[in-house]
């Protein structure tokens, strides 16, 4: 049997490159934002291929996602991604807000349905919005016709949306949205290797030969994340409770099983293959760091 450390030896000593990219969300105040920024400033040495920002639902972070693109597009080397929602928006809002992205020098789009706000149980799709993802991607493809040409991420779901009736409608769904011009398919977080696998060959059965990212989220609270995973189709399986059990009170212990859980997670995704990962930072960059840094991620050292 192998140990640990050979195992990391043949991942340090893999000579294919990784492409990694980094998620952050837009922050609220003062204090969140120093946290952001101490984040990219430490990241950015990475090299990542892009870092997106999100967008809350309903477009509720508008402004603070703006704000945090313009910034890493006029203080940082970083590609920008901007995470953009549809659900509640009209059509020509959508079109200002893209035209407007492409003007600051933004060219790739997250492109989402996105959910309905917790606070508005009684909300109603925009009568002249787009419904799903694909027809925003639709939408956004359109502008291609006047060279606003954004490259083009949509989200997919290795253990189905929660909306979806079955994989196979889920499946068909992704496909519209690649069919309609996405360029790549960011994954929702996951923990088990096989069921990425599983969803990588659903996909190239269904003739899905984009890019297939996995989103990876390093957990340090399981209990969050159980609560999390339940409400984004995402399973916890049993070990990983496991694996936290009785350290509810220790934060530093759960961080460091955190990286070692999903440093071991990469590494067998990129033993079998896979050299595109997408980092779910929730902005901080302690433990982004290490996961590449052990994954041979390291052009520069972040001091
Ligand atoms: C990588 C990633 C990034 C994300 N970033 C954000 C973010 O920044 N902000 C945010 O608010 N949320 C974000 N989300 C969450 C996402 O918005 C939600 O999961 C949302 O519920 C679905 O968005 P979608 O783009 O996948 O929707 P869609 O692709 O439109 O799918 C939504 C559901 O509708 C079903 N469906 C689609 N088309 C049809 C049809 N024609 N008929 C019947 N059913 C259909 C699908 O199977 C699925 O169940 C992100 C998710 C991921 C994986």
């Amino acid at each position: 049997m192998k140990s640990f450390a050979n195992n990391l030896e043949e991942v340090v000593l893999n000579q294919r490159e990784l492409n990694i990219s980094f998620e952050f969300f837009p922050p609220k105040n003062d204090e969140m934002e120093a946290k952001l920024w101490e984040a990219i400033s430490r990241l950015k040495y990475l090299k990542p291929n892009f870092v997106s920002v999100t967008y809350g639902a309903g477009g509720s972070t508008r402004e603070r996602t703006h704000q945090t693109i313009e910034k890493i597009i006029n203080e940082t080397d970083l590609k920008p991604a901007s995470h953009l929602t549809c659900v509640g928006a009209s059509k020509e809002e959508i079109e200002k807000i893209l035209r407007n992205y492409w003007q600051i020098g933004v060219r790739h789009i997250v492109a989402l349905r996105g959910d309905m706000p917790a606070s508005s149980s009684n909300y109603q799709l925009h009568p002249n919005g787009y419904k799903y993802a694909n027809e925003l991607v639709e939408g956004i493809k359109k502008l291609s016709q006047e060279n606003i040409d954004f490259e083009i991420s949509v989200a997919g779901y290795p253990e189905m949306h929660p909306e979806a009736q079955s994989m196979q409608q889920d499946i068909d769904n992704l496909k519209r949205k690649v069919d309609a011009g996405a360029n790549r398919i960011i994954t929702q977080f996951f923990f088990d290797s096989d069921v990425f696998f599983r969803f990588v060959d659903l996909c190239h059965k269904n003739k899905i030969y984009v890019p297939i990212v996995p989103g990876i989220l390093p957990v340090t609270n399981v209990k969050q994340a159980k609560h999390f995973a339940k409400m984004c189709g995402a399973k916890i399986p049993k070990w990983m409770e496991n694996v936290f059990e009785g350290l509810d009170e220790n934060q530093e212990t759960r961080h460091l099983v955190a990286g070692i859980v999903a440093t071991e997670l990469c590494r067998i995704l990129h033993n079998w293959g896979v050299d595109d990962f997408h980092f779910y930072t929730l902005n901080r960059s302690d433990l982004t760091l290490a996961i590449c840094h052990l994954l041979g991620v390291r052009n520069a050292i972040a001091s």
